[in-house]
């Protein structure tokens, strides 16, 4: 059975004047519920996300941010680098809600005992937020947040990030620039935001209109060799799908057969680490949405069938 995080709250907090796609956490939920009513060999428990108390904020960020951002003293400037307007109390909630979904996630995945330690959240992945600041629609790094309550509530030592939405996931390499033991992958756009890259432990850098062949070909030859490196206890996936041709932020050009092949690549690695896995939904913006949620309920069926496999 798998386990997957979900709240209303993820849509109905962005304003309906938001140019960002808020209806698509609730279209990948309505999508994946009508999947699985009609194949009951997907085995899907969806949990409602609780809201992240403050301490965990701690772990990772900047206190003076995290007050900022709580309590609305946020300058025009700082929200605008975030992307979300305006900033509400009701967003300070959806914020810390996704972030508690991931945190949810997350411990679904290590407490499971009968194997397919797999979770994930219908949310999050938010790979742009720094220590101190916010950018490019993330306010916290629920990825390294994850980390860290790993690292001391579970013991865990060795994680490894699998980035693959097509932004770099400039936040994470940035937190974990000197952490010996949190391996940084990211396989993105070279001619994409963020136009300043941090630097990961392996980068991937695809040119423009990158079509299936060339990104599997190079997630292929990279990948393997960096979970070698990583050594991983623990695999967050960061699946997003914007890497699709239709995908009006990505400028690469994959098919979504060829982001299927991608995750099952993803999860083939996690399967061979036989480690439990955490998935974050991440990027999509593609033009009619339909086409990026069809793509992210993939990512979360054949994270189903993973964990259905390794039972
Ligand atoms: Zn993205």
């Amino acid at each position: 059975m798998l386990n997957l995080f979900y709240h209303p709250i993820y849509t109905s907090a962005i304003s309906p004047h938001a140019r960002f796609p808020r209806t698509r956490y609730r279209l990948v939920y309505e999508e994946l519920c009508s999947r699985a009513r009609s194949r009951p060999e997907l085995e899907i428990r969806f949990l409602e996300s609780g809201i992240l108390s403050g301490e965990y904020l701690h772990l990772v960020h900047a206190a003076s941010y995290i007050g900022a951002f709580l309590e609305g003293r946020l300058t025009e400037q700082e929200i605008r680098r975030i992307g979300f307007r305006p900033w509400t109390p009701e967003f300070v909630e959806r914020t810390l809600t996704i972030a508690g979904g991931s945190i949810g996630a997350l411990r679904k995945a290590l407490e499971s005992r009968n194997g397919g330690a797999a979770a994930g959240n219908l949310a999050g992945g938010t790979h742009h937020a720094f220590a101190g600041h916010g950018e490019g629609y993330c306010v916290f790094n629920d990825i390294a947040i994850s980390v860290q309550v790993a690292r001391k509530e579970y013991g865990i030592q060795r994680v490894a990030i699998i980035d693959c939405d097509v932004h770099q996931g400039n936040g994470t390499a940035s937190i974990f620039a000197d952490d010996p033991l949190t391996f940084t992958y990211s396989i993105h756009g070279a001619k994409n935001y963020p136009f300043r890259k941090e630097r990961s432990d392996c980068d991937v850098e695809l040119p423009n209109d990158t079509d299936d062949a060339a990104y599997l070909i190079a997630l292929r030859s990279t990948l393997t060799d960096a979970l070698a490196r990583a050594k991983p206890e623990l695999i967050l996936f960061q699946a997003g799908c914007d890497p699709l041709k239709e995908d009006t932020l990505g400028k690469l050009a994959l098919s979504r057969e060829g982001l299927r092949r991608r995750n099952a690549i993803v999860f083939d690695h996690v399967a061979y680490w036989d480690v439990p896995v955490v998935v974050f939904m991440g990027g999509g913006y593609a033009d009619p949405i339909e086409r990026s949620v069809a793509c992210h309920a993939d990512v979360f069926e054949q994270l189903a069938m993973h964990c259905h496999g390794q039972r």
